[in-house]
C-alpha cells in the first residue's frame, strides 16, 4: 500500500498527530525490524501494528488471549474501514473457512488469532501460502510465569520466528517489570529487536486515595461529587475484593437508584458475559466486580474505576485504574482503604501455597502499595518512580495530595505512645485493641487482660479513634509497626523501631481528614460536561444517536465514535461533511458512514 503512517492516521482513523514513541516504532516495523513495546493500558498500543499492517504488502497476524477484545478490535477495525477478521473457538467454522479462503487471497490486512489456533500444524502450512505483513504479539506477558496471566501457548511463540524467520515481530503489554520484561524478549527470541518503552503516566486519571471509615456512603459522596450521581451516572467500574461483597455491593447501589450489575468468577457463565455486554452496549452502567473483570475490557469511556477494598500491590492497583478514560478524557481512580484490608491480604498470602520467597516479594509489594497510599507526596510521582520512571520533580496538579496539599504534623510523640503501647500489650493485638488502649476505653478485653494498668493506658486522649488509626496506618507504611500473621495479624514492633520507640527520631505523619466527607475538589475531573446547557443537550442528543445506531448494528456505541468526537461535533456545530472531516475520530469511512445522520441531529438542534 503505497500511503505514509501519518497520511493513514489521518484518513483512515481521522487522529491528527502521533502520540508519544507511535511513530518511531511504526517507522521501525515498516523497516522491517523486531520490536518490544511497553506502554501503559490507554497508551496507543494498537495503532502501533495497525498502521504498518497497512503500509506494508500483506496481512499482519495478531496474537491475542482474549477472545472478547479480537472481536472488539475487529469490529472497530471494520467501522474505519480496514479489512480484518478474526479466528478463535467462538467463531463458527463457516465463518473460519471464509476467513481463510480470504487470508489466502491477499483480502485481508489484519487477521486476529488465539495462539492455540496460530500453533496448529494446519494453520501455519496455511500461512505458509500467504504473504504476511507482520506478526504482533499482544499482551505479550502472557509469556512470563511471573506475570499474573501466564499462558503456556505463548511459550510456543517462537516457533513461529524459527518458520518465518524474514516477517517482523512486534510484542506489545502493559505489565513489564524487569523479570517480565526479559522473560518475553528470551522467549520469544526478540532479543535482536528494540525495546520502546513508553511512559507510564495516565495524565487524565485523576488519582483519590482516601482512608476507610464508612465505605458506602464515601463512595455515593465520590460518584455524587464526580459523576452525576444516580440520575446520570458515568459509565465505571467498582472493585471489591470478594464475591459476596460485588454481590453486596452491586444489590446496594442498585438500591441507591444506580444501574450496577455484578461480575466474579462465581458467577454462571452466561450471566457473566450477558453483564459483560450491557457494560460495554450501553450507556451509563455500573460494573461491580472482582479483579476477573477488566481484562480485554477495552471500553474507552469508563469514566471512574473505584476500589472499595485495597489491592494487591501497585502494578495491580495501576492496571485496574488504567480501564478508566482510555479515550483521554478526565477520569477518575477513587480508593478507600484501611489497615484490615492490608491484615486481610497479609493472611491470603500467608495461607497461600507460593513459596516463601515469592510470599516475601508479594508482602514487599504490598507495603509499597501502603506507601503509595499514606505518602504526602504527589501520588503520581510516587507511581511514576515505582515503574521506574523520573518524574520532572514538580507535583502534578491532578490528584488528591495535589489538590489539596494533606497537612503534615510532628508524630514523633504520637508514635513513639504507640510502639510503646503496642509493646506493653506484648505485640499481640490489632490496632483496634491498642487505640482502645491508648484512649483509655473501658472494655471487657482490656478488664480480661488487666491492660488498664498499663502505663500507656489512656495516654493518647489528645487523638480521636480516627487520627490513631492514621497513625497506625502510616506507622505500618513506614515499617515502623509490622503485621504479625504468625500472631493471627497483632501487631509487632519493626525491625527499625528502636529510636523512634525513644523518641529520638523525629517523625513526620500526614493529618487524618476531617471527619466530614472532603469538600468537592475545585474543579472536579467530570466526564464528558460541556460548559453552555445548550452545548450540552446538543451532546445528549448526539449520544442518543449514536446509541440507535449502535443498537441496529448490535455493537457498542464506541465503535461507532468515541464521546471526544461527538464533543467536538457539540462544540464546534460542523454543518456539511468538510467541516466534519476536521474532527477528531472522522476518517473517511466513518464520514461516508455516519457523516450524514450527525450532521443531521446538529442541523436539527441548530433550527
Ligand atoms: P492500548 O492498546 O495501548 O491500551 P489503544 O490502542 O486501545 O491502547 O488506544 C487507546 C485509545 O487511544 C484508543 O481509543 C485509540 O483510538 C486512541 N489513540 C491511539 N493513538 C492515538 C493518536 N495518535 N491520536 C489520537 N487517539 C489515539
Ligand atoms: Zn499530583
Amino acid at each position: 500500500m503505497p500511503h505514509a503512517p501519518l497520511e493513514i492516521l489521518r484518513s483512515v482513523f481521522g487522529f491528527k498527530s502521533f502520540r508519544g514513541r507511535q511513530a518511531e516504532i511504526i517507522d521501525h516495523l515498516i523497516g522491517g525490524g523486531d520490536a518490544l513495546v511497553l506502554m501503559p493500558t490507554g497508551g496507543g498500543k494498537s495503532l502501533c501494528y495497525q498502521i504498518p499492517a497497512l503500509c506494508r504488502p500483506g496481512v499482519a497476524v495478531v496474537v491475542s488471549p482474549l477472545i472478547a477484545l479480537m472481536q472488539d478490535q475487529v469490529e472497530a477495525l471494520t467501522q474505519v474501514g480496514v479489512r480484518a477478521a478474526a479466528l478463535n473457538s467462538s467463531i463458527p467454522p463457516e465463518a473460519a473457512a471464509r476467513t481463510e479462503r480470504r487470508l489466502r487471497d491477499g483480502e485481508l490486512d489484519l487477521v486476529y488469532v488465539a495462539p492455540e489456533r496460530l500453533l496448529t500444524d494446519a494453520f501455519l502450512a496455511h500461512l505458509e501460502r500467504c504473504r504476511l505483513a507482520l506478526f504482533a504479539i499482544d499482551e505479550a506477558h502472557c509469556v512470563s510465569q511471573w506475570g499474573h496471566d501466564f499462558r503456556p501457548e505463548y511459550l510456543q511463540l517462537a516457533q513461529v520466528h524459527d518458520r518465518f524467520p524474514a516477517v517482523p515481530r512486534i510484542a506489545l503489554t502493559a505489565t513489564a517489570d524487569g523479570p517480565t520484561r526479559r522473560d518475553i524478549l528470551e522467549r520469544l527470541e526478540l532479543t535482536g529487536g528494540r525495546l520502546f518503552v513508553g511512559s507510564f503516566d495516565r495524565p487524565n486519571i485523576r488519582y483519590h486515595i482516601q482512608p476507610k471509615q464508612h465505605a458506602r456512603p464515601q463512595l455515593l459522596a465520590f460518584l455524587d461529587r464526580e459523576h452525576g450521581g444516580a440520575a446520570g451516572s458515568d459509565a465505571g467500574i467498582v472493585y471489591c475484593m470478594t464475591r459476596k461483597a460485588v454481590d453486596d455491593t452491586a444489590a446496594w447501589l442498585r438500591t441507591q437508584g444506580y444501574s450496577a450489575l455484578p461480575y466474579h468468577a462465581g458467577m454462571e457463565k452466561e450471566e457473566r458475559s450477558r453483564n459483560q455486554d450491557r457494560f460495554l452496549k450501553e450507556d451509563g452502567l455500573i460494573m461491580v466486580a472482582t479483579i476477573a473483570f477488566g481484562m480485554g475490557i477495552d471500553k474507552p469511556d469508563v469514566r471512574f474505576v473505584a476500589h472499595l477494598d485495597l489491592p494487591k500491590s501497585i502494578e495491580t492497583y495501576y492496571q485496574e485504574t488504567g480501564r478508566a478514560g482510555r479515550d483521554g478524557l478526565p477520569s477518575n481512580a477513587w480508593m478507600a482503604y484501611g489497615l484490615p484490608d492490608v491484615v486481610k491480604l497479609l493472611r491470603f498470602i500467608e495461607e497461600s501455597e507460593a513459596p516463601e520467597r515469592q510470599k516475601q516479594v508479594e508482602r514487599q509489594k504490598l507495603e509499597a502499595l501502603l506507601g503509595l497510599c499514606e505518602t504526602l507526596r504527589c501520588r503520581r510521582q510516587v507511581l511514576l518512580e515505582y515503574f521506574g520512571e523520573e518524574p520532572d520533580g514538580r507535583p502534578c496538579g491532578n490528584c488528591d495530595t495535589c489538590l489539596e496539599p494533606v497537612e503534615s504534623f510532628d508524630g514523633t510523640v504520637a508514635a513513639q505512645k504507640a510502639l510503646s503501647c503496642v509493646y506493653r500489650t506484648g505485640e499481640r493485638f490489632g490496632a483496634a485493641y491498642v487505640i482502645d488502649a491508648l484512649l483509655g476505653a473501658d472494655t471487657a478485653r482490656i478488664r480480661d487482660f488487666d491492660h488498664q494498668r498499663l502505663s500507656t493506658f489512656g495516654i493518647g486522649k489528645e487523638f480521636s479513634r480516627e487520627e490513631w488509626r492514621s497513625v497506625f496506618r502510616q506507622l505500618v507504611a513506614l515499617g515502623l509497626l509490622v503485621v504479625d500473621m504468625e500472631g493471627h495479624g497483632g501487631l509487632r514492633l519493626g525491625p527499625d523501631c528502636r529510636a523512634a520507640l525513644r523518641g529520638e527520631r523525629p517523625i513526620q505523619l500526614r493529618r487524618a481528614p476531617a471527619r466530614k466527607p472532603s469538600a468537592p475538589t475545585k474543579k472536579a475531573a467530570r466526564r464528558a460536561t460541556l460548559e453552555h446547557a445548550d452545548d450540552e443537550a446538543l451532546f445528549q442528543a448526539l449520544r442518543a444517536r449514536r446509541l440507535e445506531l449502535a443498537k441496529e448494528q448490535g455493537v457498542p456505541p464506541y465503535v461507532i465514535f468515541h464521546d471526544s468526537t461527538l464533543l467536538a461535533m457539540a462544540q464546534h456545530k460542523p454543518t456539511d461533511r468538510a467541516a466534519l472531516a476536521q474532527l477528531h475520530g472522522i476518517g473517511k469511512a466513518k464520514l461516508e458512514r455516519y457523516g450524514e445522520a450527525f450532521l443531521a441531529v446538529i442541523t436539527a438542534h441548530g433550527a
